[in-house]
């Protein structure tokens, strides 16, 4: 589980994240949504370990996470912003994180073989990522965040670039990854339908509070408690 207790963090005044508490079951998957600069990515940036809270605790697995580094956390991260290293190969890209751990060539390539695999991209490992579709890459990138098969999953907004036709595609992806690894998944998304039909449960955030937390069966079947959240509206 993933138990984040009163987090706060603050960049000079800004209160990106205000004590936000939440506790994220093992194997449960849960969206973070919640208009542009509410602190979902600080949120999940902290939980990885590349934002060092100001208050507050993560904990993992009944660890207390919250000044470790990032590589001593199993957690795997697939980023907003951060695509694959273009001078590198496939393979080269889902092993990098092997490498920083220290595992040995013949074995990162095995595992790197493997992810792809998990992905469906086997026989993609010498191709470079320019070579790939935007989906492609995004499996990619996914292999890379499983590779060293973490425990949880973090991902910040990963399908916002594609094209409805590869997000649903990729939608049903992940939550095949998400039930065949038995992973623990926080999903950040800027879209409501997005997090309906991916998430167990869906945590609102707002000018960095949270303000709900409600299973998505919930909201699907009542929509009306996503508009109490006043959120709808806000969006774009
Ligand atoms: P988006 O949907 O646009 O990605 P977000 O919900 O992920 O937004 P964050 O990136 O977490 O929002 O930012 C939350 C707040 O913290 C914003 O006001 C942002 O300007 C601020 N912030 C984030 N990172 C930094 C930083 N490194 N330095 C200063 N302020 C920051
Ligand atoms: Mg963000």
């Amino acid at each position: 589980s993933i138990d984040i207790r009163a987090l706060e963090k603050r960049f000079g005044n800004v209160r990106a994240v205000d004590d936000v508490s939440l506790t994220i079951e093992a194997g449960e998957f849960v969206a973070l949504l919640g208009p542009s600069g509410s602190g979902k990515s600080t949120v999940l940036m902290s939980i990885a370990g590349f934002e060092r809270p100001t208050a507050g605790k993560i904990i993992i697995d009944g660890v207390d996470c919250t000044t470790l580094p990032p590589n001593k956390r199993n957690i795997g991260m697939v980023f907003q912003h951060y695509t694959l290293f273009p001078h590198l190969s496939v393979a080269d890209n889902v092993a990098f994180p092997l490498k920083m751990r220290g595992i040995s060539r013949s074995e990162r390539r095995r595992q790197a073989e493997a992810a792809l695999e998990t992905v469906r991209l086997a026989g993609y490992g010498d191709r470079m990522p320019k070579e790939l579709s935007g989906g492609q890459q995004q499996r990619v990138a996914l292999a890379r965040a499983i590779v060293y098969r973490p425990r949880v999953l973090l991902m910040d907004e990963p399908l916002s670039a594609l094209d409805k036709n590869l997000r649903e595609e990729m939608q049903l992806e992940i939550k095949r990854l998400h039930s065949e690894l038995g992973l623990t998944v926080v999903f950040v998304t800027h879209d409501q339908g997005e997090a309906l039909t991916m998430a167990d449960r869906i945590a609102i955030l707002k000018a960095g509070k949270l303000q709900q937390v409600s299973p998505a069966r919930e909201l699907y079947e009542r929509p009306s408690n996503l508009f109490a959240a006043g959120f709808i509206g806000e969006m774009n």
